[in-house]
């Protein structure tokens, strides 16, 4: 059959959402192609704010080590208000994370480090070479591409990905709407500003029109500013730095200069999402399946969770390890998510185009409500198919079946267990975690990694099969994941419970396993591929 294609997935745009499923499923061991019109990379910095649940997602994929030095935190919003400035620290309400911040870094870095590790894995990109046309059977998908010159390739893939972007050409030959409204013009802008007030704030002020806001670059003095009027040209960027310097100068109450910005834009906002993600062998995903305003920074890190949703599945179903209908999770998952996305963005776009007036009573448990929000902590899959018994273990704490399992604070992460654990759920594959004294399966399927988890010294432990042994001395593990002797978790390869339950035995395990659809259960070589 594989002489019948020229690639297993052909991904079509190399921006934050094409790299991230090109790196994915080259980590899985599919052959992929990704390509994209452009000549080379963005230059242009566009998203800035990396939120809490993202870099949980680069620790587990590995490249996280990468884009941390070119970052700089955000701990808190800052409102200035005519009496003084509000400072709302971040607080994830009860919410664990190793990262209780909002990470600024800039786009093109993620790009660039995305890029390198795909680089690594064998993917590189094929810049010049655009997308035209493609039809799709139910055997395959037959792709026209076009090179820098006008040379024409065919291409016959086994799946389409589009990450084309807002404008994909897969989306509208697949005729999905993107259903929803245009909303407000803004202008954004990079700039150099001399002002004392905090950097490892994000800044929202009222001068008397509009409201405009400055995001910290990790670069000296650099900031990003907004400005909910849209008022400027771009293509006059010295009158835009006037006009912030006098918008910035009257709110803050105190002269503040602003040098002309190395980058202009003005956008209209989008407020809208596809209705279904897929149609047979062709996938959208970011920016090609939901476009919204940018208050809350969710574009990019939203499309990466995407991308992180469906290669494993894909990449499960080209390995014979799941049948298809797993894809059909990918849209059960994700479109809920773009959708609720266009509420809580068009909230946050709202308070944004409040007045001080406003600004000042508005109410701060929203603004609570909207960082836990925007940290993408909260997102569960609890309703999902690919979820088994949420209320199976109603006294447990910890991690709840469709919960992501990384619920620790940055102390707890670098206890030995979690440090060990945090490595072993970097394989690309699902993983067992069995409590001693319990024993995980001699036998499992080849793409469930098991491991022993134990509170004694490593001379003590030797588990069974292809297992590995995590140890645990200090049992922080087992606190923090509410498992105690012969507790057992099933964790997806997104970092996602499936399952959880006590007194492991194959035989209940097996059970369990086999109410999740789809999977194929046969035992493989125990490699995890
Ligand atoms: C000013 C601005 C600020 C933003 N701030 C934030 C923020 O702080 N946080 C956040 O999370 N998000 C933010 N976003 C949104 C974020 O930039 C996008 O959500 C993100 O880039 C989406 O990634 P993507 O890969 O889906 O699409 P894109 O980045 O648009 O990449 C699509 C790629 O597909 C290629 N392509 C298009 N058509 C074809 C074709 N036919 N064939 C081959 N290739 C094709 C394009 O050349 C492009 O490289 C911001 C956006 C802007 C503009």
């Amino acid at each position: 059959m594989s002489s019948d294609y020229d690639v297993d997935v052909l991904i079509a745009g190399a921006g934050p959402v094409g790299l991230t499923a090109a790196l994915q499923l080259a980590r899985w061991g599919v052959d992929v192609r990704v390509v994209d019109i452009k000549e080379g990379p963005a230059t242009t910095s566009r998203a800035l704010n990396t939120h809490s649940r993202t870099l949980e997602v680069y620790d587990q994929m590995g490249i996280l080590g990468d884009i941390a030095p070119f970052g700089i935190r955000v701990n808190a919003f800052v409102r200035h208000l005519e009496d003084g400035p509000f400072r709302l620290e971040y607080d994830y309400d009860g919410l664990a994370t190793r990262f209780p911040y909002m990470f600024m870094v800039d786009q093109v870095i993620t790009e660039r480090v995305l890029r390198g590790h795909a680089a690594v894995a064998g993917v590189t990109v094929e810049w010049d070479t655009g997308l035209s046309s493609f039809t799709q059977d139910d055997e395959g998908v037959r792709a026209v591409l076009n090179h820098a010159g006008g040379a024409e390739e065919i291409v016959r893939a086994k799946y389409l990905w589009g990450c084309d972007g807002g404008h994909s050409l897969v989306r509208k030959t697949l005729k999905l709407p993107l259903q929803g409204e245009s909303t407000y013009t803004w202008l954004i802008a990079d700039a150099i500003v001399d002002t004392p007030v905090a950097r490892d704030g994000l800044h929202w002020m009222f001068p008397p029109e509009g409201l405009v806001m400055l995001f910290p670059f990790p670069d000296p003095h650099k900031w990003r500013l907004l400005d909910t009027t849209g008022e400027g040209d771009p293509d006059r960027p010295e009158e835009v730095a006037a006009r912030f310097s006098a918008k910035f100068s009257q709110a803050l109450g105190r002269e503040t200069r602003v040098e002309t910005p190395t980058w202009v834009s003005t956008f209209t906002i989008q407020q809208r999402a596809v209705p279904a993600m897929h149609v047979g062998r062709c996938f959208v995903s970011g920016d090609a399946a939901h476009v919204h305003s940018p208050a809350s920074g969710q574009g990019m890190n939203t499309s990466i969770q995407d991308a992180y949703n469906l290669a494993w599945k894909l990449a499960m179903v080209l390995h014979g390890q799941a049948d298809p209908d797993l894809l059909e999770t990918y849209d059960a998952e994700r479109v809920p998510v773009g959708q609720a996305l266009l509420a809580s963005t068009g909230e946050v776009m709202e308070v944004a185009m409040t007045t001080e007036e406003d600004g000042r009573d508005s109410d701060y448990a929203f603004l609570r409500q909207l960082i836990r929000g925007m940290s993408g902590l909260a997102l569960n899959y609890a309703d999902s198919p690919l979820t088994v018994g949420g209320d199976t273990v109603p006294d447990a704490t910890g991690p709840r079946p469709g919960e992501r399992l990384t619920q620790v604070d940055a102390a707890d992460a670098d206890t030995p267990g979690w440090t060990a654990l945090r490595g072993a759920i970097r394989q690309p594959s699902w993983h067992l975690l069995v409590f001693a004294p319990a024993e995980p399966p001699h036998d499992a399927p080849a793409w469930l990694r098991t491991h022993l988890i134990s509170p004694h010294r490593p001379e003590n432990d030797r588990a069974p099969g292809s297992a590995a042994t995590i140890h645990d001395p200090d049992q922080r593990l087992h606190q923090t994941l509410g498992a105690g002797a012969g507790d057992w978790i099933l964790v997806r390869p997104d970092g996602y419970l499936a399952a959880r339950g006590g007194d492991f035995t194959p035989e209940t395990f097996g059970r369990v396993l086999a109410c999740i659809p789809h999977l194929r259960l046969d035992i493989g070589d125990g490699s995890g591929r």
